[in-house]
């Protein structure tokens, strides 16, 4: 099948959808291909904090002031997915005391509201607090919420007439003397393979820019920078603790939805694609938790994973990545390499992914000979009309309020047999984790012990999947829960684990239950497989 396009964008992270939607608002005709879910690496795979721009201020006024700017606008343009927190600067005894004072001001020269406040205060609004701090500072820092953010960029380009295509994957671009001139992509799902024509092809594949801009025939070096976090079982802190002190592993606690979340170490890894989580990662976010909170490591984390940041640099890095810049990089391969239709937008932040994609469409719209004004720093993104920044206690508030009725399905995230049913009748999906990113199914303490298997009764029911596709949707899911899972096995989660493992092996019989062997029922039986689920024994010894 062929298509063609004005702008083809590869990568659906915060970066690509972005994009997407500043050129369909400036009129553009353009399409979007992932190879996943929208915000299925990188972008889903953060610390889920939007930057004062604090973090950056003493070393990079640059990028901190970006992020001050940007931290502004998106709580205006997608509030629905930016939870006011707050941010503190703790100085802790590990921290350098002259730090401070440095700190403050250079929050100041870049416009960012720094204020100190007395410790007794801080500890009065976070009593979890090492009460050892010796300053505080507030920040406007908050959490963001960045599958409903693509969501409503991805959404809000189509009403102008883009598409988006989630599960497509570039496999090869298409050149003609010299120039690209779109990209051959593969429907992962279904093996289908389409060409897809453009006279403009934007690179937003993060850590993967540089394979693509390999095959383009362009040296692109994007340094995989892997960062590894841990979420903790409960929200001990509802503001944003960063370690008032040079950027280290483990220095900031995200309250993020219903949890709170430690990190991250900074590795440079040679496979975007294949990054193990080490167990000395684990321990550090754990030893760093307790300068910031006492007693952190008694409290039980409830799962680990790792991102990796696209790490733009053009002569190769050494191994300390934390002095790659963290600032983005726009590559047009006209001039650079001598490859015209082709753009790269790789490295930055999520924060300041709205302005990333403004340069990328002004140099878009400079290539294709237009002058055409960007206004996504004041239109409301789809979803976020009302103006109103996201609570915590809206889902709670909605169900006793009985704005939502029906069985609840996902205790620990508040979610509903009708949500469910609207979001499958609403998307193609068989896949659990789909619904996970979108609803938050299975996120919670019981990461999915309890509402997984109810999930997959009611695609059974809804979706009319045979129960060999039910269970596998099922066993795909845990497979995925079991990642996140097996780097913090011990204590009370250990206990949750076998619990789980009761309900899917003990009763549910999960490894004798007939799958189909792939998305389509082949009408084959096999075993799910459970290779690795439940191997608790082997994992915390
Ligand atoms: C550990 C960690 C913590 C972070 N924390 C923060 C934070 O708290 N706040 C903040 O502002 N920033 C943070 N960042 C940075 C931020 O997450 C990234 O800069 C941002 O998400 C990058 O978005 P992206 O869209 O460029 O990349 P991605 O989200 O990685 O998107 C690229 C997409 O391209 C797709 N792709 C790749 N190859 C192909 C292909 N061949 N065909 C089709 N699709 C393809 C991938 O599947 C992927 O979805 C963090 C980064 C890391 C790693």
């Amino acid at each position: 099948m062929n298509k063609s396009t004005e702008v083809l964008v590869i990568g659906g992270g915060v970066t690509g959808c972005g994009v997407l939607f500043d050129l369909a608002q400036r009129g553009f005709k353009a399409i979007l291909v992932e190879r996943g879910a929208l915000s299925n690496a990188t972008s889903g795979r953060f610390h889920g904090l939007l930057h004062s721009g604090g973090r950056y201020a003493v070393k990079d006024a640059e990028a901190a002031e970006e992020c001050i700017i940007e931290n502004r606008i998106l709580r205006k343009i997608m509030p629905h997915c930016v939870e006011d927190t707050g941010g503190m600067f703790v100085s802790t005894p590990w921290d350098p005391p002259e730090y401070a004072d440095v700190f403050m001001k250079s929050c100041h020269a870049v416009g960012i509201e720094a204020e100190e406040i007395s410790v007794a205060e801080a500890l009065r609004r976070e009593p979890m607090l090492n009460p050892r701090i010796r300053r505080v500072f507030l920040v406007p820092d908050g959490s963001v919420e960045t599958w409903e953010a693509c969501k409503s960029l991805t959404e809000s380009a189509a009403e102008y007439g883009a598409e988006t295509l989630t599960y497509h994957q570039v496999i090869d671009l298409l050149t003609r003397n010299g120039k690209v001139t779109g990209a051959k992509v593969k429907n992962i799902i279904t093996g289908e393979e389409l060409t897809l024509e453009a006279d403009l092809v934007v690179n937003a594949a993060g850590a993967w820019g540089g394979k693509l801009g390999h095959i383009a025939g362009c040296d692109v070096t994007v340094h995989a920078g892997k960062g590894t976090m841990v979420a903790m079982n409960f929200r001990m802190v509802n503001t944003v603790i960063n370690r008032c002190g040079p950027a280290a592993d483990g220095d900031i606690i995200v309250p993020v939805g219903s949890v709170a979340v430690i990190g991250t170490t900074s590795v440079k890894v040679p496979d975007p694609d294949s990054y193990p989580i080490e167990d000395w990662e684990v321990k550090k976010m754990m030893d760093q938790g307790e300068m910031m909170i006492p007693d952190f490591k008694k409290f039980r984390p409830l799962r680990a994973w790792a991102g990796v940041r696209p790490l733009y640099q053009e002569a190769a890095a050494g191994a300390d990545l934390r002095k790659v810049s963290r600032k983005y990089a726009l590559l047009d391969h006209a001039t650079r390499d001598g490859v015209e239709g082709f753009v790269t937008i790789t490295g930055g932040k999520w924060t300041t992914y709205r302005q990333m994609a403004e340069h990328t469409v002004d140099l878009v719209c400079q290539k294709l000979n237009t002058q055409r004004e960007c206004q996504t720093a004041t239109t409301v993104l789809k979803h976020g009309e009302s103006g109103k920044l996201f609570k915590l206690g809206q889902r709670l508030e909605n169900l006793e309020t009985k704005q939502w009725r029906g069985q609840l399905i996902c205790e620990c995230e508040i979610v509903t047999r009708p949500q469910i049913e609207a979001h499958l009748a609403e998307n193609h999906t068989n896949i659990i984790n789909d619904l996970r990113r979108d609803l938050r199914v299975g996120m919670g303490p019981c990461q999915g012990g309890f509402c997984t298997y109810r999930v997959a009764g009611i695609m059974h029911e809804n979706k009319k999947l045979s129960a060999g596709q039910a269970n596998k949707a099922l066993g795909d899911f845990l497979q995925e829960r079991w990642k996140g899972a097996q780097p913090i096995l011990w204590g009370q989660h250990l206990r949750q684990f076998q619990l789980d493992e009761g309900i899917y092996m003990g009763l549910l019989g999960l490894d004798k239950l007939p799958t189909a062997l792939s998305g389509q029922d082949t009408g084959r039986i096999a075993e799910v497989e459970t290779e690795g689920y439940f191997e608790v024994e082997e994992a915390a010894s």
